[in-house]
């Protein structure tokens, strides 16, 4: 039995449980449960619950029907998110559990520096997100490879460390669980040692992470039951993990036990995510296996890699190629909102993408917000996103130039800019679905303040050039069509499409010819050291572009920049889906209607994998007054499938 305190208990309440449950025969065990501080009772004592939950200080208690208590879910009905790593600057913090999907991969053993070093590399450029790999291994047969030990558990976090992965190794005894324990970022108990209770007791007490394997012949209840051991130890963190159970089947090496799956899901709040290279055990079955248990709900997947499989020292049949595992990952990315999750991705360190190709403008010695650390846009320096973070930040603050609009949410995302501004819509040309996007893919991204820009484009040219000289012009696609009726009067003009408009000033700048002209800002004209030939260009002169600001939300808080102001938000962005049902739309829009609340955008985007089967992307202006919004917000969920707050914040006019 578990008795959940309340917040804040005070030690008296606790001590009179503690009492009341010891003079009926319990002994006990405290300890924390996610947010939650408990008393976990067992013996043979007899108690009222219903007395019992009126004691003060008692918030409620769980009598499970299940032998195991903390691993149930009737003790904890929210799923278990388990971070793992985050703790040195090196590796990223990866989470596993909720809505997304997290991928392990890795060698079965580690077998040189070079090895682990080559296939860190390869498993973080196809997106694994935490580095697997065997220092200790408990092989059937005694004469076959055991493993480097401590020196090989060394290579594989310098691996993680450079590849900004956090590791996952195999512990088989209690010794060196306390000599791994200040190196590796997780455990791993493998399949062998599910039963082996003292060494589950000596790692649940470190606190540290730990993924469980099944046992080959362990039943559902069994594994959870290990799961307890741990729990009942000290750490909270637990992720299960079905390899495989043996059956009379021979012809893969276990049978993966997929309906362990969405049993165990809603049996225990613990994340369960799945082995297939242990569970198939032939390298051609591995990746069909490994999109089955995603499908069934896995939270994850642990993967062997090799560089080389036919050279490898353990496992090489079962061990993907790299363009396999490539191959899974893109196939996971594209069955992951089906079954309603993202397949996580976590920033890459600064010198293997991500960030990649950022460059700092300026230095500003006063900069506010946290020092000189920047805030992020992507473009060339001129570009309209470089004006609008001008405008919202100041012309000195420091800025990071990225190459992409993802690369932007990265370097939010990795803490390299406090902040970053990227476009979501444009007034003649509608959303940038790219970035509506990247905020599914980037759950960890907030939107913290607007800022609409007037889009003015100029024709902008060499200092000799002139609209006589000019044959070519340049701009991003978004350019020509904003500036149709000016372009219409030159036929023979050639358009070339850049990535953006600032890009096709910069190229003429670099080439300094008088026959190219290009279309962009005056900044972008300014900058370059170029002529505006033409000014205000557009076809209609009503022309903005909506610009958000995003930060990174760390746990349910969010950080805004002293330059958006502190008066309180007015707007808000939400995502949602609907059941496939007659008026399951009008139903939420009812909701607003009812309340008085303003949609100012209603927008659907189709799901990635689910063809026509759509999200739907909605504006609302929050109402002055107090108490319509939240309770809309909780019926609005109620009503919707897969429900994402992308931020709340001051709207600009
Ligand atoms: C492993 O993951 O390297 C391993 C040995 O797996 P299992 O314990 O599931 O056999
Ligand atoms: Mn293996």
């Amino acid at each position: 039995m578990i008795v959940v305190l309340s917040q804040g208990v005070s030690v008296h309440d606790k001590e009179m449980v503690r009492i009341y449950l010891k003079d009926r025969g319990f002994s006990l065990r405290e300890q924390a449960l996610g947010e939650d501080e408990i008393i976990a009772a067992s013996g043979k004592g007899v108690v009222d619950i219903r007395e019992l939950s009126l004691l003060p200080g008692v918030e409620r208690v769980a009598a499970t029907s299940k032998p195991y208590e903390l691993a149930s879910r009737e003790t904890k009905a929210e799923d278990t998110i388990v971070s793992v790593g985050g703790a040195a600057q090196s590796t990223g913090l990866v989470k596993i559990g909720g809505s997304r999907i997290s991928v392990i991969a890795g060698p079965c053993a580690v077998e040189s520096r070079e090895q682990i070093m080559e296939t860190a590399a390869m498993v973080r450029e196809s997106g694994a997100v935490i580095l697997r790999g065997g220092a200790f291994k408990p092989r059937t047969s005694p004469y076959a490879f055991q493993g480097l030990g401590m020196k090989g558990l060394e290579y594989m976090k310098a691996a993680g460390e450079a590849q900004g992965m956090p590791i996952v190794t195999e512990v088989v005894s209690p010794e060196l669980a306390v000599q791994m324990k200040d190196i590796t970022d997780m455990f791993q108990i493998g399949a062998r040692n599910m039963q082996n209770y003292e060494l589950l007791k000596k790692v649940g007490s470190l606190g540290k992470p730990v993924l469980l394997k099944r046992g080959p012949s362990a039943t559902i209840e069994e594994w959870l039951l290990s799961a307890e051991y741990l729990l009942a130890s000290g750490t909270q963190d637990v992720v299960l993990c079905e390899r495989g159970i043996r059956t009379f089947e021979t012809y893969t090496r276990n049978t993966l036990d997929i309906s362990a799956i969405p049993v165990v899901k809603a049996l225990s709040h613990l994340p369960v995510i799945v082995d297939p290279s242990h569970a198939v055990g032939i390298r051609a079955k591995v990746s069909s296996a490994g999109l089955a248990a995603i499908a069934a709900g896995a939270d994850g997947l642990t993967i062997e890699v090799h560089p080389r499989p036919d050279e490898a020292l353990s496992d090489g049949p079962q061990s993907l190629y790299p363009e396999q595992f490539e191959r899974l990952m893109r196939d996971i990315e594209a069955l992951a909102p089906v079954v309603g999750k993202e397949l996580l991705r976590t920033p890459l360190p600064s010198h293997g993408g991500g960030a990649h190709h950022t460059e700092i403008l300026t230095k500003a010695g006063d900069s506010e917000e946290r020092g000189d650390i920047p805030a992020a846009f992507s473009g060339e320096s001129g570009a309209f996103a470089e004006q609008a973070l001008m405008r919202v930040f100041g012309e000195e603050a420091s800025r990071l130039r990225c190459p992409s609009f993802r690369a932007v949410f990265d370097a939010v995302l990795d803490g390299s800019a406090m902040a970053g501004i990227v476009p979501v819509e444009n007034s003649l040309a509608g959303s940038v679905h790219e970035n509506y996007d990247l905020f599914l893919r980037y759950p960890d991204i907030a939107i913290v303040g607007e800022l609409k820009l007037r889009i003015v484009h100029c024709l902008i040219g060499d200092e000799k050039a002139d609209l006589d000289t000019i044959k070519i012009v340049r701009s991003h696609p978004q350019g020509f069509a904003q500036c149709r009726d000016f372009l219409d009067k030159y036929p023979h003009w050639q358009l070339e499409a850049c990535n953006d408009t600032a890009t096709a000033v910069a190229s003429i700048a670099r080439e300094g010819a008088t026959k190219v002209a290009a279309i962009a800002g005056e900044a972008a004209a300014k900058i370059h050291g170029l002529k505006v030939l033409r000014m205000g260009i557009e076809t209609n002169p009503l022309n903005y572009t909506r610009f958000v600001i995003i930060t990174r939300r760390i746990g349910d808080k969010v950080s805004v920049p002293p330059s958006l102001g502190s008066e309180p938000p007015n707007k808000a962005s939400l995502v949602f889906s609907v059941p496939d049902t007659p008026g399951s739309l009008f139903a939420c829009l009812k909701i607003m209607s009812e309340r008085g609340i303003n949609l100012s955008k209603l927008e659907s985007r189709p799901i990635q994998g689910q063809p026509w089967r759509y999200l739907f992307y909605v504006d609302v202006n929050i109402p002055e007054s107090e108490g319509t919004f939240d309770p809309a917000i909780e019926e609005l969920k109620t009503k919707t499938e897969d429900f994402r707050f992308l931020g709340v914040y001051r709207g600009s006019l």
